[in-house]
Order: structure tokens, then sequence, then C-alpha cells
């Protein structure tokens, strides 16, 4: 194990390691994870094929978490009975999270409302399970805080909690954000060349989490190649320059964040 991480495990927080792409060579992945520390890996589902091969993948790798319910690319797929067979698996006790879900704006796979409603749908399972939700969003933040807010308001408990992934907002959405008891993480474009979010990553000071979003967005100085979880101690690298903190610290941080949004055991 590379010896600066000892005794500071991190978590990633996002990667899809049901994507074929990490087929032929999953378990050399995994070993990769665990030799830079990494102490949990959380698999969003997209739909409920991949629920169940994350489920079977959790099964027999201790490291995985899986979070489960469908991505708003595929908004369409959408209908009651999808819907309840993704639910009937929240007892399984590797479940964590509901997600991926949330709003996809830059590319049109489904109008919308349709993305909205199955939004709300989700949220409203979140809360039902006392689960945190995954929230995608892709030039559709506000849209997303204010679905959140509304919902917030008609809903009698308060404590919805989740994280908006691979966040790409401003200081002011963040906090927005923060105040409604959620949280965001960041990926490898942290260490993209003039990264638009390193302003907000330095003003958040370290209230975020750590995420690979695996297999896109590999950090420099991988980019353009599949990105996997072990790769996530270059994105941990720029954030600790950046925030002026150490690796260990910014593993400590946000590896707690972590652990208390989806409510993992550190040992
Ligand atoms: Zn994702």
């Amino acid at each position: 194990m590379n010896s600066i991480y000892k005794g500071h495990p991190i978590i990633d927080t996002h990667a899809h390691l049901c994507d074929e792409q990490f087929n032929l060579d999953f378990t050399d992945v995994i070993n990769r994870a665990e030799d830079v520390n990494i102490k949990t890996i959380i698999i969003p589902s997209t739909d409920y094929l991949s629920a169940i091969k994350s489920l079977e993948l959790a099964e027999k790798y201790k490291i995985l978490k899986v979070a489960i319910g469908i991505h708003p690319h595929e908004a369409k797929q959408f209908s009651e009975q999808e819907f309840e067979k993704i639910e009937n698996l929240i007892p399984n006790k590797n479940i964590v999270a509901i997600g991926e879900i949330g709003l996809e704006y830059y590319y049109d796979f489904a109008p919308k409302d349709l993305q909205k409603n199955v939004f709300l749908e989700h949220l409203k399972l979140a809360k039902k399970y006392n689960l945190p939700t995954i929230i995608h969003t892709r030039d559709s933040i506000d849209d997303a805080i204010k679905i959140i807010e509304e919902f917030s308001l008609n809903a009698d408990d308060k404590n919805l909690k989740g994280v908006f992934h691979c966040f790409g907002g401003n200081f002011e959405q963040a906090t927005k954000l923060e105040k409604l008891g959620y949280m965001i993480s960041y990926p490898g474009i942290v260490t993209f060349k003039n990264s638009p979010v390193l302003e907000t990553v330095k003003q958040m000071d370290c209230k975020f989490m750590l995420e690979t979003d695996s297999p896109y967005l590999a950090p420099i100085p991988l980019r353009g190649k599949r990105n996997e979880p072990a790769n996530i101690i270059h994105t941990l690298k720029k954030i600790a320059e950046v925030c002026n903190k150490t690796e260990n610290q910014i593993a400590d941080e946000t590896t707690l964040n972590a652990s208390k949004l989806f409510n993992l055991k550190l040992n």
C-alpha cells in the first residue's frame, strides 16, 4: 500500500463499475483501489438491470456498495413496473443510496417534464426508506435545487439528504445545497487545466466528497483513458494543493463526509 495513505482511508463515492469496460480486469481494478487505501466504492446504477449487476458485484467484493435508481439518461425507461422492481431491491444490505437520479439538460434523451417527474418519484422513494440520493445534473442545477426545495417543503421530514455529484456549480449554489442538507462531490475534473470548479473547491473548504465517475473523467495525467477508482489519488493531490492542506487531511475530511452521508462504517 502507498504508505502516505495508510491510516487515512479514501471513499470513491461514484464509480460505474458495472460498465463493460471493467469486465476483463475487474479484480485488478479492485486490488489497485485497495492498494491506495480506498475503503469503499459506491456504484450508482442506471436502471434495474445495472442495479442487479452491481448488487451481484457487491456480494462478491466487500469494498463495494450500491445505489439504485433510474438515471436521467434512461428516464424514458421509467414505468411503474420497473420502479416497483427497483423498490423491491431495497432490503439488500449493500444498498446505501437512491441513485443515480436527476436532470440531464445537455443531451436531449428525454423531455424535461418527464425527467422532473421521474426525479420526484425517486425523491419520494428515498424519503420513504430514509436513504440519501445521488444526483446527476447537467445544465440543470437550479431546476434540481428547486424541485428539492419544493419537495422539502411538502415532505414532513426536513432531513432529506444526498449529493450533487460531479458538481459544476458555484459557491452560492453549493451553499444553498448545504443548507438543504445536501453534499457535493468532485471528480478528476479538478485536475483539468483551468478547471472552472477550482474556485468553488477552495471556497467550500472540504465540505465535499471525492469521486472518480469511472470509467469517465480520468484525471490528468491519465485524461482520455478509462478511469478507475485508484486514480482518485490524482484528484486528492490536486485538492490538497488548492485547499492548502495535506493529502491525509483531505482524505480524512472527505471520508468522514461520505461515511456520514451514506452511513458507512469506517472500521
Ligand atoms: Zn454517474
